[in-house]
């Protein structure tokens, strides 16, 4: 993690979370995954916590005492653009499309997996790092794909595919947002624009004819998933297997 200078600063993670059992094994889990910790127990206490630059990344439970996750996420926003994941529990009823607007950066729900958990904030802070440091990556690489972005080319596994030109811009945003949800409207409005024609199923087919180029199983897509209600994601815990 310390590859890219700041050598020894531990990543720091403030959890905001009430069901204390759960903070516990996640404060005890990601300390062992080397990030500091710090754990707020409701909305009030997640904002007294808080102060801008003191915390890399943000996990954050939708439903909180005293002062909902939603509510959280604005006021933090509103102070911050420090990179927020939220958590929700299984069943409850979430508008990611709202949350991803007001700025939540990717989310998870309970119950999951500390690895799974761990590769998303690993992917939330490389993609923060990499929009700070360069905004026109003119080579990407992720997983078996590597886009030339100059000169519109694109390769998987070394062989090279041939995009349609949406396709290509397709790919590129959806690469350029590794393990970011983008939301069906962002990405037609990024895509197409104005020149967004016919139903709302010419992005899916898009996807389609994507996955069919870079998939393995098309039909499991493991590096373009579709976010049921929201939009897609390109994945970038996949490549440990
Ligand atoms: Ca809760």
């Amino acid at each position: 993690m310390s590859k890219h200078g700041d050598a020894g600063r531990r990543t720091r993670v403030l959890v905001v979370e009430d069901e204390e059992s759960f903070v516990d094994a996640l404060t005890i889990g990601l300390q062992r995954e080397g990030f500091d910790v710090t754990a707020a127990r409701d909305g009030l206490d997640a904002l007294n916590a808080f102060r801008p630059g003191e915390f890399d990344v943000v996990l954050l439970d939708l439903m909180l005492p005293r002062l909902s996750g939603l509510d959280v996420l604005r006021s933090l926003r509103d102070v911050s653009d420090v990179p927020i994941i939220i958590v929700s529990a299984k069943g409850e009823e979430v508008d990611m499309v709202l949350l991803l607007e007001i700025g939540a950066d990717d989310y998870v729900t309970k119950p999951y997996r500390l690895r799974e958990l761990v590769a998303r904030i690993r992917a939330v802070l490389r993609r923060r790092e990499a929009r700070d440091s360069d905004d026109d990556e003119s080579v990407i690489e992720r997983g078996p794909i590597r886009l030339d972005v100059d000169a519109r080319r694109c390769f998987v596994e070394g062989e090279e595919v041939k995009l349609r030109k949406k396709e290509f811009a397709l790919l590129h945003l959806l690469l350029e947002n590794p393990g970011r949800v983008l939301t069906r409207e962002v990405l037609i409005d990024r895509v197409w624009g104005s020149d967004y024609v016919g139903d709302t199923k010419t992005l899916d087919v898009h996807i389609k004819r994507l996955r069919g180029l870079i998939e393995h199983d098309p039909k499991s897509p493991v590096f373009i998933t579709t976010v049921r209600g929201v939009g897609y994601r390109f994945e970038t815990t996949t490549s440990a297997g």
